[in-house]
């Protein structure tokens, strides 16, 4: 072969090559993360506003309660699908018969890392959305607190909690990952509600669980104005 041919296929392969490795480079980084299951879909477009809260003493809302949850894709954080879960997820916990500090997706039946948390250490305490949230350090020294779950309705338990932790998710502005350190008592709804993206409750960490009589009382009242059915589509 002579100089110049092999200038040409060398050229060509070049052409032909770094397209496609960029192309993989860029799929790769694409396909991380999962995009809602068909089941999801349906949950969240055919809830109401506030959603059905999953609970641990009904035989199918454990199994997703148990289930670890899956990274959602850029290209699935990105749909009309996700605003509409985010939308519905702050409705269910700031309704008055829930009234939590906090929610995560498997909490609604969608086992994908999303949770709203109550930021304790802003002022005014906002709900902000976390995607994608992962604790990557905690300190060491673990602090006991009280803690309640909408999925565990009526108990509360005291929870040793890392007083500081180093939390990274995905930017909803820049769509990157991003590194926050947070303590107090935001720290402790962090780690609930990360723990229920692990399939893991409160109560499996609890050094005590005990019946809170004044939610029992006042949970047995939404019940009676038809508050917790689970819809049909859920079945
Ligand atoms: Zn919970």
């Amino acid at each position: 072969m002579n100089k110049t041919l092999k200038l040409i296929v060398r050229i060509a392969l070049l052409v032909v090559l770094v397209p496609l490795i960029a192309l993989a480079v860029v799929g790769s980084f694409k396909t991380e993360g999962k995009d809602f299951s068909i089941r999801e879909k349906v949950i969240i477009e055919h809830s109401d506003s506030v959603m059905y809260v999953t609970v641990i003493n009904d035989p199918a809302d454990s199994v997703i309660l148990r289930t670890p949850s899956e990274d959602l894709s850029v290209k699935a954080i990105k749909s009309e699908t996700f605003r509409t879960l985010a939308a519905k997820m702050y409705s269910t916990v700031t309704a008055p018969h829930q009234d939590g500090v906090g929610i995560a997706a498997p909490q609604v039946g969608v086992n994908k890392r999303v949770i709203w948390v109550m930021r304790y250490d802003k002022p005014g305490k906002p709900l902000e959305l976390y995607v994608n949230p992962k604790i990557t350090a905690s300190s060491s020294s673990m602090i006991p607190g009280v803690e309640g779950c909408l999925s565990v309705p009526c108990y509360k338990g005291s929870v040793p909690r890392s007083g500081k932790i180093e939390i990274s998710y995905i930017s909803l502005e820049t769509f990157r990952p991003v590194t926050e350190i947070v303590d107090g008592y935001t720290a402790r709804i962090f780690q609930h509600e990360c723990d229920h993206l692990d399939g893991i409750l409160f109560k499996d960490r609890a050094d005590t669980v005990y019946i809170d009589e004044a939610w029992a009382a006042e949970r047995k009242e939404f019940e009676a104005q038809g508050y917790f059915k689970k819809p049909d589509f859920l079945d």
